[in-house]
């Protein structure tokens, strides 16, 4: 008789999957031993197979979860790049309805729209990205393409519901054929990240990739030199992982991402 798993399964592949799919998934069935080569984050961020319903998937991203590591970089926010009219907005949604109106960088008039970013006012965990791509563009939220469905399904897998966090980006509006954001666009844009954080003031801050890193950091050094550390902004915890956007290129990077996503949530329940 079908288990509940392999039931669940089969209504995925009939919503949409493929019978590849359906049968490696049923091969990892929820019970087995999990171990820290990156598998669970592998069947969490669901690549190419569906994910365990709730009720099924087992709580298990404490097991083999690696030690809350040592201090790296303090930095302070630049106050000087707050001005006084942007201090004044003491609401999430004043920053946006000011970054929605505004241009403050070349890229501001090419934007279908902006991505103020969103989420829970009072958000523990805050996640910056680098910048919207097309599918954030056309909707003016945050993280909704590819990198998004990744990171969902990262998020739940820390069992951080994704309507529990704030995510917002480096910059607010989308880089022609989604570049890195140039130094004097990040400039320009940073100010609201800042505000963004006082408002919000989480308990730990996950920036994803390095343009965040470096940018939130104000040092250019490679994502290597920047993971496996706990920094601080303002006195906030500040990890460093991989951009979900990178995973979906190189997906050796996905156990090294989570080990960095269950640091920052040992750091939520410190
Ligand atoms: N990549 C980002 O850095 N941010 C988004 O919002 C989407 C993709």
């Amino acid at each position: 008789m079908a288990s509940e798993w392999e039931r669940y399964l089969r209504q995925q592949v009939e919503l949409g999957g493929s019978e590849v799919v359906l049968a490696r998934a049923v091969s990892r069935r929820v019970g087995e031993p999990e171990n820290s080569s990156g598998a669970e984050v592998q069947r969490a961020v669901g690549v190419d197979q569906p994910s365990a319903p709730p009720s099924l998937r087992p709580s298990g991203w404490r097991k083999g979860c690696p030690p809350i590591p040592g201090p790296g970089l303090s930095v302070e926010s630049p106050t000087h790049v707050l001005d006084d009219e942007l201090v004044r907005l003491g609401t999430l949604e004043e920053v946006a309805e000011r970054i929605r109106t505004t241009h403050c960088c070349a890229l501001c008039p090419n934007r279908t729209n902006a991505v103020p970013g969103e989420g829970n006012p009072q958000a523990k965990l805050f996640l910056v990205g680098e910048g919207p791509g097309a599918t954030e563009d056309a909707q003016g939220r945050p993280f909704v393409g590819q990198a998004g469905s990744l990171l969902n399904g990262i998020l739940e897998a820390i069992e951080v519901p994704r309507d529990s966090v704030y995510i917002t980006n480096i910059v607010k509006c989308r880089p022609p054929q989604n570049r890195k954001p140039l130094p004097d666009e990040i400039a320009a844009c940073i100010p609201y990240l800042h505000r963004q954080i006082e408002i919000v003031q989480p308990k730990v801050i996950l920036a994803l990739g390095s343009t965040a890193a470096e940018a939130m950091l104000g040092v250019r050094k490679s994502l290597g030199e920047l993971r496996g550390k706990v920094h601080t902004y303002n006195g906030i915890p500040l990890v460093v992982t991989y951009h979900p956007a990178a995973l979906l290129r190189n997906p050796n990077w996905k156990k090294p991402t989570w080990d960095d996503v269950r640091i920052a949530r040992q750091l939520l329940d410190r």
